[in-house]
């Protein structure tokens, strides 16, 4: 069965994706066909992360249990825990730090760009707003240079990256696209036909 779905990532290409799903597995990850109903930008290819992102989803090295550090920070020990177990500690430790010294003590710093529309702004800020907790941008990374972008630019307006192919030069300073930004490059060959047109 091939699903069509979204690239879930908190990456802005939002790359269309076709994935197929052989008795309840992911066996295959790629771009949606390039059609009327994708999103041009994918181009009919996505990134190496999310191709292979079966491999992690399935890996036996995943993460799918509550670790409990059982020795001292750095040490690398740990051991499983219940869920159960692990939301009590963590609320106990919430609960001892806001009564001993007052909400203001509890910082949350959440981020997880692999479900960014769920934690970043829906769930978590309400439970810390419900517990009277400070309020912080909470990608403190990111927020820190959208907040200097904002201050110095005024805005984070940008070209439409579909446009960017009949710009006549294009300067990019402090970034590697090839790495970070591959839909900007030029991989497929309709992006190929783009070059030669620069040329
Ligand atoms: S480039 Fe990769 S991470 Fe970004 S939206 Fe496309 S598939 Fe997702």
């Amino acid at each position: 069965m091939k699903i069509r779905t979204a690239c879930p990532l908190d990456c802005p290409d939002t790359c269309s994706l076709e994935v197929t799903v052989e008795a309840g597995r992911i066996v295959d990850i790629d771009a949606a066909p390039a059609d009327h109903s994708s999103n041009p930008l994918t181009d009919g290819w996505i990134c190496k992360k999310v191709k292979h992102h079966a491999e992690r989803v399935y890996s036996p090295e995943r993460i799918l249990r509550p670790l409990i550090r059982v020795g001292s920070k750095g040490e690398g020990k740990f051991r499983e825990a219940s869920w159960d177990e692990a939301i009590t500690l963590v609320a106990g430790k919430i609960r001892a730090a806001i009564e001993e010294s007052g909400p203001g003590s509890v910082i949350p710093y959440l981020y997880n760009s692999s479900s960014a529309r769920i934690d970043k702004k829906r769930l978590m800020p309400h439970l810390f707003e419900r517990l009277g907790c400070p309020e912080v941008e909470q990608t403190i990374c990111a927020s820190t240079k959208s907040a200097a972008w904002e201050w110095t630019f005024g805005g984070m307006l940008s070209a439409d990256p579909l446009d960017v192919v009949h710009a006549k030069l294009l300067v990019i300073w402090g970034g590697n696209p090839g790495a970070s930004n591959t839909h900007l490059c030029h991989s497929s060959p309709r992006q190929r036909s783009r070059v030669q047109s620069w040329s």
